[in-house]
């Protein structure tokens, strides 16, 4: 599939949140979007997902606009999978319960056949022994990975992550960024916000770096570590090695 987006804008009362934004999303390859918070990382995200329409400029899909009827963004949404922050989990079910019940809902799958998938994917992820729980019984690695498995359920065609590990400390961060690593090895297009940086440049990739609502950079990820492109960059960098 392919996701372009030209001159795309998104005003939130009198912000533009992004402005004359133009990309394309990369096929098989990890497109990285980076940069400082309230840059318009996540609205690039909700965009490119189909989550919000565009006030300015368009997104197409496969050379085609995409449609703003809620019904065709509906069917268009059913071809990726999402990752939150805080993976928003349905706190009252358990892992198992997590992955089958929007395969049943939204995919078509039979009881039967989610359970099959979710057990596949709960034993990819090393969470087998993990299935009869619920989220609040989980660590913070293990919620992830959970949401991650529920994304990949219907082998969605792109993974969109919104700063997938920044709730987690360091240890189950590495958790789901081997996850991640892997998912892309395999050729699984990831669309990822993140400010790990240390993953970034080992996912490699693309990078769009999004600096005061503005695109000011796209290129590949070890082009911008190994020569920050802009003043922006060499700043959002710098802090970040700061920490
Ligand atoms: P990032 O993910 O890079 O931190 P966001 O896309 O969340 O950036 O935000 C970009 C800008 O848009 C910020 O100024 C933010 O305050 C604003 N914004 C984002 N979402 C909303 C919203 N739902 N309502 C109002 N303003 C928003
Ligand atoms: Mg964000």
């Amino acid at each position: 599939m392919q996701i372009e987006a030209s001159h795309v804008g998104r005003l939130y009362g009198e912000l533009w949140a992004i402005r004359d934004v133009s990309l394309k999303v990369p096929v098989g390859e990890p497109l990285l979007l980076l940069g400082p918070s309230g840059g318009g990382k996540s609205t690039l995200l909700r965009l490119l997902a189909g989550l919000e329409t565009p006030q300015d400029g368009k997104i197409t899909v496969d050379g085609k606009p995409l449609s703003t009827a809620e019904s065709d963004l509906r069917t268009y949404r059913r071809r990726l999978g999402f990752v939150f922050q805080e993976g928003n989990l349905f706190p009252h079910l358990n892992a198992e319960e997590n992955i089958t019940l929007p395969l049943i809902r939204a995919h078509g799958f039979s009881q039967k056949e989610a359970q099959a998938r979710a057990k596949e994917l709960l034993e990819r992820f090393r969470l087998l022994n993990r299935a009869s729980y619920r989220p609040a019984e989980l660590s913070g690695g293990q919620r992830q990975r959970v949401a991650i498995a529920r994304a990949m359920g219907h082998d969605p065609e792109i993974l969109l992550l919104d700063e997938p590990t920044s709730a987690l400390d360091p240890e189950m961060s590495a958790e789901v960024t081997d996850v991640l690593e892997s998912l892309s090895q395999e050729g699984k297009t990831l669309v990822l916000a993140t400010h790990a940086t240390g993953f970034a440049r080992r996912i490699g990739g693309q990078v769009a770096f999004l600096h005061d609502h503005r695109l000011t950079w796209c290129g590949p990820t070890k082009e911008f570590f190994q020569n920050p492109p802009n003043e922006g960059a060499r700043l959002y960098l710098s802090r970040i090695y700061r920490e």
